[in-house]
């Protein structure tokens, strides 16, 4: 599997210097092709006059590199094309352009990358083409095979970033055939089953939620001063607070991410299904805001993402189930429910109440179940109302106070065990 270890770099003339030169090679092979796929639809993959003209100035391992890297550009543009024209483009993607230039706000994007053989690197030096010799911070975590490595300057927290591409082993997968079932939204960022728990676990969004309100609206009164005062669309202030916004809800996320996968680790289960219910949850409708964040920006690919690459470390395999079937069902007796309030289901049937993300839950369990379980009994003791925890910015809590005993983790549980 392939990982990153992030470092910052030192900053100095040599390393603008060819960051620059990387940048003119881009943007001119990136005009050439534009130019000739807007007039033929075709061009060359080996750009020879320009590869020779910048080989000199930047080394010619690193200029086959930031051909390489066009070259995967242009191949990704072309598929999304094709796929386009074929009606089969993911729902995620709304528009397909051609790569862009390394440029931004008027300023070329600092930016160089560097074959695997190219450069070296001990505990306190980088050292790169052009004899560059540069002091980094960071740790070094994972340990492999490496690839290649990009240096791009971050003109927000004005550093260089080093990303050093790593192969790492894979571990053995677990084995076995027990699953940890999860279902995503955004009231309840994941509400987690197993058949190894007796109560399930909820993540509660709220805080994550009004955060991120929160710096939406700052960006908003940011965004008007800008043109009202500067008549400019963005400044270095709006976009750090952008990456703030992001930078909070990804700790939120990656820390839910680490502790449940943790968790199913420690639980032997071998395997994780994500489930999410096509479009905006039910019981949101009346939560606005919710449905907006839905609609714009919220990252349930980033979520999913994330959750691959932790199990990986783990040897956890994941399973989407990227459109499940309904919560409408009960999931004991698969009689329609009725929505009561806030995200409460209620099954005539069973005469019983389940929070609506439980039962998203547990029908997405029930979808991978050939022969119900005895679990589904209803005098088996499920209980109906998860655990929830709460984000505090910096840990994900049990909320104090339930009517069933305080909790901790599904870890602290299993020490019980
Ligand atoms: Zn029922």
């Amino acid at each position: 599997m392939e990982r990153t270890n992030a470092l910052i770099v030192e900053d100095s003339p040599g390393l603008r210097e060819l960051a620059n030169n990387c940048a003119r090679l881009w943007n001119e092979v990136n005009f050439e092709r534009r130019q000739a796929y807007v007039r033929y639809k075709k061009f060359s993959w080996y750009p020879k006059h320009l590869y020779e003209k910048y080989a000199p100035m930047v080394g010619s391992a690193t200029a086959q590199q930031i051909i390489n890297k066009n070259n995967e550009a242009w191949k990704s543009f072309l598929e999304l094309k094709k796929l386009e024209a074929s009606g089969k483009l993911p729902p995620n993607i709304t528009r397909v352009s051609m790569p862009r230039y390394w440029k931004r706000n008027g300023k070329r994007e600092l930016r160089v990358i560097v074959r695997n053989d190219c450069y070296k690197v001990d505990l306190e030096y980088l050292y790169l083409p052009k004899g560059l010799k540069l002091r980094y911070k960071g740790e070094l975590k994972w340990k492999g095979k490496r690839s290649r490595l990009e240096i791009a300057y971050d003109d927000v927290d004005e550093v260089w970033r080093g990303f050093m591409s790593v192969k790492v082993e894979e571990p053995p997968k677990g084995g076995g055939s027990k699953s940890l079932y999860i279902d995503l939204g955004v009231v309840n960022l994941a509400t987690v089953w197993a058949r190894e728990l007796k109560q399930p676990m909820a993540f509660s969004g709220r805080a994550t939620l009004a955060d991120w309100w929160y710096w939406a609206r700052r960006i908003a009164k940011e965004q008007s001063r800008l043109a009202r005062v500067n008549r400019t669309k963005t400044s270095r202030g709006l976009r750090r607070m952008y990456r703030i916004r992001q930078r909070r809800f990804k700790h939120a996320v990656n820390a839910m991410v680490k502790r449940i996968v943790d968790d199913a680790y420690e639980l032997g289960l071998s395997k994780i299904i994500l489930g999410k219910l096509k479009g905006v949850r039910n019981n949101n409708h009346n939560n606005g805001k919710a449905n907006a964040m839905v609609n714009n920006f919220w990252s349930f690919e980033y979520i999913i993402r994330r959750f691959k690459e932790k199990a990986e470390e783990y040897g956890i395999e994941v399973e989407l189930l990227s459109e499940y079937q309904t919560s409408s069902l009960c999931p004991t007796c698969n009689v329609k429910g009725v929505r009561r309030y806030r995200g409460l289901f209620y099954c005539p049937n069973c005469d019983k109440a389940i929070n609506a993300d439980v039962v998203g839950a547990l029908n997405i369990a029930k979808g991978k179940t050939i022969i119900p379980s005895p679990s589904w009994d209803r005098d088996n003791g499920l209980v109906a109302q998860p655990l929830l925890l709460r984000w505090n910015g910096m840990n994900w809590e049990p909320r104090r106070a339930m009517s069933i005993r305080p909790m901790k983790t599904l870890g602290a549980r299993i020490s019980r065990l």
